[in-house]
């Protein structure tokens, strides 16, 4: 029996959850189900001074909004202080890492004669344990870091799910620290800390992980990570290395070149499902396929067609597929979003039967749930069409036949059918015909000229309203 699949993501709790993180934990959510497995939340918090608990919630909201439901975690790394520890010492008993005792001051000169001599800089491992090696006595009062026993010479290779066959020479890389000591002014009996490359390993092991699904700016990481799994004699996972998201510019995606938060999107309007459409497409393909479900990304995604190269944030297609994905979407489930925004805005008794109605003519038109919250806006907010539509739609001509309809429907029923039927009256009473009526009354009611069938849209407003926004003809 093969070993079951098992994938993770493993933030770090120094602000909200990034794009291309949110993308990496699509692929690992996707490929752990699509082949029956477990996805992993872990949350690296070693950080200490840039780890917030806002941010921890920032990431666990964005993970349920996204709907990448997790089946272990979320981990704290911070918790797991004492498991790495243990594995320290029995490095250390193994002989796999050491403790070094160079000061900071140290480190510099010996990074300073490196490159007087003109060499790359790097330790010089003055305190790796070597048979026949007489190693000084410990300085007094100098904490100790751990460094790890990198092989010396060979090389790492691995087999990138991305990238393909990668080789990096034991001789670029040196012996990583892989623990700190507590801070100095940590309370007594404190436990240091693991560096980001140890306590990965020791976590994805641990946690019994296969596949490693993260950005290419770990591929530096990676060899570490690979010769400290092999000290420890524990089972490699297959990693892929997604490469960065550029912005529309061409530059990496950052803060300046607009929206790198997943919250942002879900503020902006965006939906879920597209949000997940949108990122597992931006960096893999199936076929020519653009538009595809949640359900259909499970199917397809078996880590194949994962794209080499960066891929550039659109913005203006994640507006389409987002349009795609509104008009799939449940009225219901767009008006109770609506709601939300119209609350956000003041407008508090926006009705869920009104907005569903309302959702569902006006869905077709929106990119975003903003945009439709815009638009049913009207329902409940006066509205103020624009000077150039007011003149260009409310000739001499239609004007009479706008009062006419006015007290038509003071008295017509007050559904679609009724309204359609008063408005034939009164054109047919003024000679008009629709084209010349239907734009008059949009502005007036509605702020816009142009809206979905008006005897639809007149139908789910209060007839007080509509008699009240036709009042000054
Ligand atoms: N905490 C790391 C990050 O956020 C995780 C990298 C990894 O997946 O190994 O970049």
């Amino acid at each position: 029996m093969s070993t079951p699949v098992r994938t993770r993501i493993a933030p770090s709790p120094t602000g909200f959850l990034h794009l291309g993180t949110a993308r990496t934990a699509l692929y690992s959510w996707a490929y752990a189900r699509h082949h029956g497995g477990q996805f992993v939340l872990r949350i690296e918090d070693t950080d200490v001074a840039r780890s917030t608990q806002e941010s921890v919630q920032q990431i666990l909201d964005s993970m349920h909004w996204l709907g990448l439901q997790y089946d272990e975690g979320p981990f704290f790394q911070m918790q797991r202080l004492a498991r790495y520890h243990e594995v320290v010492e029995a490095m250390i008993a193994a002989g796999t890492a050491y403790r070094c005792y160079c000061t900071p001051e140290e480190l510099d000169a010996m990074r300073e004669a490196q490159r007087a001599r003109g060499e790359k800089t790097h330790y010089d491992r003055r305190w790796r344990p070597l048979p026949g090696k007489k190693l000084p006595p410990p300085p007094p009062g100098v904490q100790p870091v751990v460094r790890f026993c990198n092989p010396v010479d060979g090389i790492v290779t691995w087999d990138d799910l991305v990238k393909g066959p990668i080789s990096i020479s034991n001789h670029e890389i040196d012996d990583l620290i892989i623990l700190r000591p507590p801070a100095e002014d940590a309370p007594p009996g404190s436990l240091g800390v693991p560096t980001y490359n140890f306590a990965v390993v020791v976590d994805d092991w641990d946690m019994a992980i296969t596949h490693v699904f993260r950005g290419d700016e770990h591929i530096n990481n990676t060899p570490w990570q690979i010769n400290i799994f092999q000290a420890l004699g524990a089972p490699l996972p297959r990693f892929g290395h997604c490469p960065i998201i550029l912005g529309d510019d061409g530059q990496k995606l950052s803060k300046r070149r607009g929206a790198v938060s997943v919250t942002a999107y879900e503020e902006a309007g965006f939906l879920p499902e597209a949000m997940l459409n949108y990122l597992a497409r931006l960096g893999w393909s199936h076929g020519d396929d653009e538009l595809f479900t949640p359900a259909q990304i499970v199917q397809w995604f078996d880590g194949s067609h994962l794209a080499r190269s960066p891929a550039q944030w659109d913005p203006a297609k994640l507006a389409w597929v987002n349009a795609h994905h509104m008009k799939q979407a449940a009225d219901e489930r767009l008006a109770a979003m609506v709601q939300r925004h119209l609350a956000g805005r003041g407008v508090v008794d926006a009705p869920l039967t009104q907005l569903t109605a309302a959702a569902g003519l006006f869905k077709d038109r929106c990119a975003t749930v903003v945009e439709l919250a815009d638009w049913l806006s009207m329902f409940y907010v006066p509205v103020q069409a624009s000077e150039a539509d007011l003149q260009t739609h409310l000739t001499p001509d239609v004007v009479p036949a706008l009062r006419s309809l006015r007290d038509l429907l003071a008295l017509a029923t007050w559904d679609k059918p009724g309204i359609a039927a008063a408005m034939k009256q009164a054109l047919a009473a003024h000679g008009l015909k629709m084209p010349q009526l239907a734009p008059a009354l949009r502005v007036l009611v509605c702020g816009r000229a142009q809206t979905p069938s008006i005897d639809a849209v007149l139908a789910l407003f209060e007839r007080t309203t509509v008699l009240e926004r036709l009042r000054h003809l």
